[in-house]
């Protein structure tokens, strides 16, 4: 029986973070993938979907290049070279993690694992004796009561990446991340979108404003969106398309449904003595949470898990970190809200759409909340303000350089 200081069930984000902490500080470790490492994260969810929404963005600006002064005629789009170049990004990703978790010198085994109880694991034949055991197994996408992933007309988020052929219409059912950047991305390929919500409104856990203002994105877009309704039922059409009834009595055709209404813990079953982190813990599933879980493990580096930043990618990105508007009562607060197209460099960037949106109370802020482009690297600076609970009149006194789109963060603050 072999026997590791450290035995990790799961090679995502929070398996492979757990990994390489535990080797530096010099102890044995053994990690159990079955099937690609990297997890959801690089082979089916943040990278590939990143890569491909690049794609999108790149289309967008190129059919504007005119205006820019710049001539590009005849231009196409070839969805299987997007479809290619995702693959290859990922392919060299995980390249790199599988020869820097060999360099850590973390033994990988590839084979899916059993764990037996607190210091036993079973793979491949094989029993291994850990001091610790960590289990990062992630999720899976979650289908609903009545609609069940079918072939090629009812996809998850993993079927969509294997699309070798751009569809003309789909329905999206489910508003939040996922759904969000898929209508972004087949919306800028020229696909018909249709996206339904059950709940009153898009990205139901943003800011209201937030969702208000996205709605306003995908009217420009002409991204079809229905909230507060529901797919009732579906039925496919001579194997050829498939029909989604809608809660109000509507139906829309479409090539197929991409079902985006949330994802699983792969596990339910919890072993005394053994550490659940990452997707499979069941709290927010997002890469950088499953991450800081695995630090506070490993490396006992802790974190405010009210202060857990959200992105929603595309153009113009979405982010937010704290308090939204809603969950703080009226009157108790103040706000700043100020118009990314005041800014000079949204318009050097033709990017003028969206707001930095800023709540306080008595001199330091409880969440942020931007639309913008970049905003994924802004929220950034208020997280690590709200974290450390810098006071506004302390931020006031930074330097934020011209013409960026942090000067927004500046203005909202001066107006606080
Ligand atoms: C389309 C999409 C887009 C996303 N975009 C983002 C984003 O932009 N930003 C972000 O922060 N998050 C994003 N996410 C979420 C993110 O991918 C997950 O939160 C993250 O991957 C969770 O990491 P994890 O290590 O907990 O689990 P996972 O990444 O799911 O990894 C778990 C691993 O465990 C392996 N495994 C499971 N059971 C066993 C077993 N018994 N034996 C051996 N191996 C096993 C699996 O094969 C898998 O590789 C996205 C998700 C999707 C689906």
């Amino acid at each position: 029986m072999e026997k590791f200081d450290l035995g990790i069930v799961g090679g995502g984000p929070a398996g492979y973070t757990a990994a390489f902490q535990a080797c530096k500080q010099g102890k044995s470790v053994v990690l159990f993938e079955k099937d690609e490492i990297g997890g959801v994260c690089l082979n089916k969810g943040c990278i590939p979907t990143k890569t491909i929404l690049h794609s999108a963005e790149i289309f967008e600006e190129m059919k504007k290049a005119s205006s820019f002064g710049i001539e590009a005629e005849n231009l196409s789009l070839d969805f299987a070279k997007v479809m290619a170049h995702k693959d290859e990004v990922v392919e060299k990703l995980r390249r790199n993690l599988g020869l820097a978790l060999k360099n850590s010198g973390t033994v990988l085994v590839k084979e899916f694992a059993e764990i037996l109880d607190a210091h036993k694991i079973s793979a491949g034949g094989q029993i291994y004796e850990c001091e610790k055991i960590i289990s990062a197994t992630g999720s899976v996408p979650l289908d609903l009561p009545s609609i069940k992933f079918v072939g090629k007309f009812v996809l998850s988020s993993d079927d969509i990446l294997k699309l070798k052929t751009l569809p003309q219409k789909i329905v999206i059912i489910g508003s939040g991340a996922i759904g969000t950047e898929w209508a972004r991305i087949f919306s800028s390929f020229g696909v018909e979108v249709a996206v339904v919500e059950l709940a009153s409104c898009l990205l139901p856990n943003a800011d209201f404003e937030v969702s208000k203002r996205l709605e306003r994105i995908f009217k420009s877009k002409k991204i079809k969106f229905y909230t507060s309704t529901s797919v009732e039922k579906v039925e496919i059409v001579e194997n050829s398309s498939i029909d989604a009834y809608l809660s109000n009595g509507e139906k829309i055709n479409a090539d197929f449904i991409l079902l985006a209404a949330g994802r699983r813990p792969v596990n339910s079953e919890k072993i005394d003595g053994v550490s659940y982190i990452g997707d499979e813990a069941g709290e927010i599933q997002l890469a950088h949470f499953a991450i800081r879980q695995a630090l506070r493990e490993t490396a006992q580096i802790s974190y405010n898990r009210n202060l857990i930043p959200s992105v929603i990618y595309g153009c113009p990105e979405i982010a937010w970190v704290g308090l939204r508007e809603q969950d703080l009562e009226e009157g108790s607060f103040q706000k700043a809200l100020y118009p990314i197209s005041a800014l000079g460099k949204s318009h050097c960037d033709n990017c003028i759409e969206g707001f930095v949106k800023i709540l306080s109370r008595e001199g330091k802020i409880l969440g942020a909340h931007i639309v913008s482009k970049e905003a994924s690297a802004l929220i950034q600076q208020l997280a690590i303000a709200i974290q450390n609970e810098i006071p506004i009149e302390k931020l006031k006194e930074v330097c934020f350089s011209h013409p960026t789109y942090s000067e927004g963060i500046f203005e909202s603050l001066l107006n606080l």
